[in-house]
């Protein structure tokens, strides 16, 4: 199994420092390597290769020992790389007839990221082993960087990140052959309707984060980035609105993962069998069929951009289940929700006014009242449960 490690990290004010250069050099690195494309496109109709780029590389860093050359050959690599999936992705998105945008600039704030892509080749994972309270990153031109490791690595770590979110800088390790910690069997099964004012909610009639707090945030963000809106380039109050938007972005992404994994953290160790709306079809009809549309009162008045902070959410919670549930050797089956939310669990009768509000469930034929989520989470465990019979008499 595979899977990733995020750690806070505690630099100096020098390393911090380094960091930073390190970043910035990286970011004109891509930026170079992007105008060399263009030119030689737009100039000659000549395509630079990746190749073509990391054998110049080697000499920019030989010209260049107190600037490039001081980081990693590899993770200047890797950030060519990334210009060159760019460029894939353009030409795929040109081939299917599509208009896509010309891979673009990175602007400073918009380079966040390096990447070194194996352990032990200008970085190395818990590279003072015999400290005895702390353990350090050594990155190549930075030096040996204390991590806030609040829990074990297990695994092989393969690729090391470095990230940049607002002030704070963190590590991510991408590690292989991750043992699965498989839970002992509950026998029993749910079905989780996934929705804006509760990110989930349970056959079994629980609701699972419901995101206040996240609510706050998100509104937060839409008035920062309003207020960024108004700012005028160049300006000092601009960089300063920038680096705030910047830091609620990250803040809502935090609090989005923190809630997603109490949620996944919930069903995977009660319910043997997990079942959920398919995301793809959600994301086609849901807009479409006047959820979003008429949320309720408590988010009727939310910004588009608002809302779909809020939205985002799901798939963010679909991944850490999977990942959860893949460790603990549970199952997941993905239904096509369509009808889901206005059919009676009870009398099995589908109709558009069962479906009173937002939050409340009253069926026209038989008189069955329940909380709206919670009798589409019953029918979504149905259809799964129906769906894994047929597959077994298969
Ligand atoms: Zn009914």
């Amino acid at each position: 199994m595979r899977r990733s490690y995020k750690f806070l990290l505690r630099p100096t004010a020098r390393q911090a420092a380094a960091l930073a250069a390190c970043l910035e050099d990286h970011r004109q690195l891509y930026n170079a390597a992007l105008e060399h494309r263009r030119t030689a496109y737009r100039k000659a109709g000549v395509t630079v290769r990746y190749g073509d780029q990391s054998a110049d590389l080697k000499h920019i860093r030989a010209d260049d020992a107190e600037g490039q050359g001081r980081w990693s050959f590899s993770s200047q690599q890797a950030t060519l790389r990334r210009l060159d999936k760019a460029f894939v992705a353009f030409f795929t998105r040109v081939r299917e007839g599509r208009t896509p945008g010309f891979p673009r600039f990175k602007g400073r704030g918009w380079f966040d990221t390096l990447e070194w892509p194996k352990d032990g080749d200008g970085c190395r994972w818990d590279s003072q082993p015999e400290h005895p309270t702390a353990t350090f990153v050594r990155l190549q031109g930075i030096g040996h960087v204390r991590v806030h490791q609040h829990r074990p690595v297990q695994g092989r770590v393969k690729t090391i990140s470095v990230k940049r979110e607002g002030s704070r800088w963190y590590v991510v390790l991408s590690c292989d052959d991750v043992p699965a910690q498989p839970l002992a069997s509950t026998g029993a099964a749910v079905g989780v309707d996934m929705g804006v004012v509760s990110l989930v909610s349970t056959s079994d009639g629980e609701l699972l984060d419901n995101p206040r707090h996240l609510e706050a945030s998100a509104g937060r963000l839409a008035a920062a980035q309003q207020a960024l809106a108004r700012k005028k380039r160049g300006s000092k109050r601009r960089r300063e609105a920038v680096a705030r938007v910047a830091a609620l972005h990250a803040k809502v992404r935090r609090q989005r993962v923190d809630g997603a994994h109490k949620a996944a953290l919930t069903l995977v160790r009660s319910y043997d069998v997990i079942v959920h709306e398919d995301l793809r079809i959600v994301n086609m009809t849901r807009s479409a069929s006047g959820t979003i549309e008429q949320p309720g009162r408590n988010v009727a008045a939310k910004s588009g951009l608002n809302r779909s902070i809020l939205d985002a959410g799901w798939g963010v919670f679909l991944r850490v289940l999977a990942r959860k549930a893949e460790s603990a050797g549970r199952e997941l089956i993905a239904v096509n929700p369509a009808n889901t939310s206005r059919t009676c669990s009870r009398c099995g009768h589908c109709a558009k006014e069962n479906r009173v509000t937002q939050a409340e469930f009253a069926c026209t034929a038989c008189g069955h009242t329940a909380h709206a989520d919670v009798n589409a989470a019953i029918n979504i465990l149905r259809a799964g449960l129906a769906l894994r019979d047929a597959a077994e008499a298969a």
